[in-house]
């Protein structure tokens, strides 16, 4: 239930309606925006009065039932879209931010030829992993914090905003200390700790999608960053697992559209874990743009045969560059500014 409350409602009037619900075994979750103030109700509300009574008040504009079970991200709890700013770049305003980058911190070197080519493309948030979550123990595991030290000093010598994964609960602090975006990968989508903690920090997070997980699972994943206090949380499809062998993943470009219209989060797309092969993310991305996404995770490096993960799906520097005045092109038949 949420109840929305009329323009410059009192504060005290916010804090005796939120006593009321307290009184009735329901906890009220407050939500003061520019405009006005919504508090939604959580719990089981078995008493039709109850809403009557709410919706009675003067200080209340109308009471709605949310029936979704993800009270926060729907568009229900929300018309208005969220934007994400990082500094003064911003994701879901209508545009197609693109974030770019080595799938992994490989060395200083490396990291700091991607942020110059990546300058030079004029893009804004280059990705790059210090956290590596593997398939084999025996693959380059990432360089933990020594990679997050890295991409600090490249941030600040390049002026560009970094993304970066968190694995695991005790690094979320951590994490946000140094990246502008944190990122929870697709094996970690349900790891409910993750999530709660990452609920904690006030860094924006791009929460991938499981790569066996339906979209109502995904969308109540970030539920639970919401629900601990994180509202900047950024929608990533990344390709599911399906019965094809012709590539690494199935992407689900029609979730990008079901994402867009059950929630008002942003959501990307990433072409690179989705193909795992070089020649189908230009293509995987033009779909994206498409379709309504609100930008792209892809993975670029400055030299892949050289990677030490992910080379064969991480583009060329000017594959990128190609790919940019590609999208440049959708952008302008389907509205979206690059
Ligand atoms: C990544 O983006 O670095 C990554 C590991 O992707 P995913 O979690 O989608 O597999
Ligand atoms: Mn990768």
């Amino acid at each position: 239930m949420i109840i929305v409350l009329k323009p410059n409602t009192a504060k005290a009037e916010i804090e005796t309606i939120s006593t009321l619900i307290k009184e009735k075994n329901l906890e009220p979750l407050v939500f003061e925006g520019i405009e006005r103030t919504v508090i939604h109700v959580l719990g089981n509300i078995r008493d039709d009065t109850l809403i009557d009574a709410w919706q009675s008040r003067n200080s209340v504009e109308k009471v709605l039932r949310i029936l979704k079970p993800y009270k926060l991200a729907s568009n229900e709890h929300k018309s208005k879209k969220t934007v994400i700013s990082v500094g003064d770049v911003t994701i879901g305003n209508g545009g197609f931010t693109v974030i770019a980058g080595p799938c992994a911190v490989e060395n200083k070197a490396q990291v700091a030829e991607a942020a110059r080519l990546l300058r030079g493309m004029g893009l804004r948030i280059m990705r790059a992993s210090a956290f590596k979550p593997r398939t084999s123990p025996y693959a380059f595991q990432g360089l933990g914090q020594e990679g997050l030290e890295i991409l600090k000093e490249v941030r600040d010598e390049f002026g560009i905003f970094v993304e970066t994964e968190v694995m695991n609960v005790r690094d979320v602090e951590l994490v946000a200390e140094y990246a502008d975006i944190v990122r929870i990968g697709a094996r970690n989508m349900a790891n409910f700790d993750l999530l709660k903690e990452a609920g904690n920090i006030s860094k924006p997070v791009i929460l991938k999608r499981g790569m066996a997980a339906t979209i109502k699972e995904f969308i109540m994943a970030a539920e639970y960053i919401l629900y601990n206090g994180n509202q900047n949380v950024i929608l990533c499809e990344r390709g599911i697992r399906t019965f094809e062998t012709a590539y690494r993943n199935t992407l689900d470009i029609a979730a990008v559209d079901i994402l867009k219209r059950e929630t008002h989060l942003p959501v990307i797309v990433d072409p690179s874990h989705s193909a795992g092969n070089r020649d189908l993310v230009p293509a995987l991305s033009k779909a994206a743009i498409a379709v309504g996404a609100d930008g792209l995770l892809v993975e670029m490096h400055p030299d892949p045969e050289k990677a030490l993960s992910d080379g064969p799906q991480s583009l060329y520097p000017r594959q990128l560059e190609q790919l940019l005045v590609e999208l440049r092109q959708i952008g302008a038949v389907v509205g979206k500014t690059l």
